[in-house]
């Protein structure tokens, strides 16, 4: 295998420079992290996982024409994406009440919200991704007005197309969060969904049962993450039965 240049390690992927210009390689680790790095773990199995329910998201969206960066799938740990200019913000849609804004507002995890919430944090380890109004966006000029209408508008395409997805397998889609890319063609700036759409980035509970199927699991310490994402996988027909998934591969 050729060797190809690291452009970015981050805490649960390493991308590469893609063999076309233009164009990026994911790689999935198995690192989980969680309370900005403070607990940490290698979850084995964990990156083939969320390079295929990635992938199978993001082909979903592809085909109701939500634009996204997802290319191919190149192996189990990899995936060709386009190279984009990351909007340094975690857009963050919520459904029913949870995490950080359960504890923020005091209501109870679980509580149905009125109509879907979208939220803004500064991507910013350092500072813990820090919520953030549109005020603030608008004043230091991380997105325009335009960008945060279009940003309004992909983030609820997700979710109604994530909610219906989930919810066919028998299972509530709580909240989420994505990325968003910039990428220029000729004269026009387009943006679309990037990064991740997987069970570290989505709060899935079953609809019967209220079992936790996502990263939660890790960080409240409820049992196997690899089973929870295998359960997901399972569900969305994304894994072929029995199969296992495997260790990291060495890449050049
Ligand atoms: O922690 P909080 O309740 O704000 O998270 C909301 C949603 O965003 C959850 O689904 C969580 O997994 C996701 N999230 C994420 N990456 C972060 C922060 C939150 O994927 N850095």
């Amino acid at each position: 295998m050729a060797r190809r240049k690291k452009i970015y390690e981050g805490k649960a992927k390493t991308l590469f420079e893609g063999p076309e210009p233009g164009t990026i390689v994911q790689y999935f680790k198995d690192d989980a992290t969680a309370f900005n790095a403070e607990k940490r773990d290698v979850i084995e199995g964990k990156g083939v996982l969320n390079n295929m329910l990635s992938e199978y998201f993001m082909n979903g969206l592809t085909q109701i024409g939500v634009p996204n960066h997802f290319i191919r799938r190149l192996n189990m740990r990899e995936q060709l994406v386009r190279a984009c200019e990351i909007i340094p913000l975690e857009v963050i849609v919520r459904n029913f009440a949870a995490g950080s804004m359960a504890k923020r507002l005091g209501i109870e995890e679980g509580t149905p919200l009125p109509r879907p919430i979208v939220e803004y944090c500064y991507k910013d380890d350092a500072l813990g991704d820090p919520l953030v109004s549109e005020e603030h966006i608008a004043a230091f000029g991380w997105a325009s007005q335009q960008d945060m209408e279009d940003i309004l508008s992909l983030a609820l395409r997700v979710n109604d197309f994530l909610s219906g997805v989930m919810f066919g397998v028998g299972i509530k889609l709580v909240d989420f969060k994505i990325e968003i890319g910039r990428v220029y063609e000729g004269d026009f700036m387009r943006l679309l969904v990037a990064d991740e759409i997987s069970p570290d980035s989505c709060r899935l509970w079953d609809l019967e049962t209220g079992q936790k199927l996502d990263k939660d699991v890790f960080r409240r310490d409820l049992g196997s993450l690899t089973d929870a994402y295998s359960e997901v996988a399972r569900r969305l027909g994304v894994m072929p039965k029995g199969a296992t998934p495997m260790k990291p591969t060495l890449i050049n």
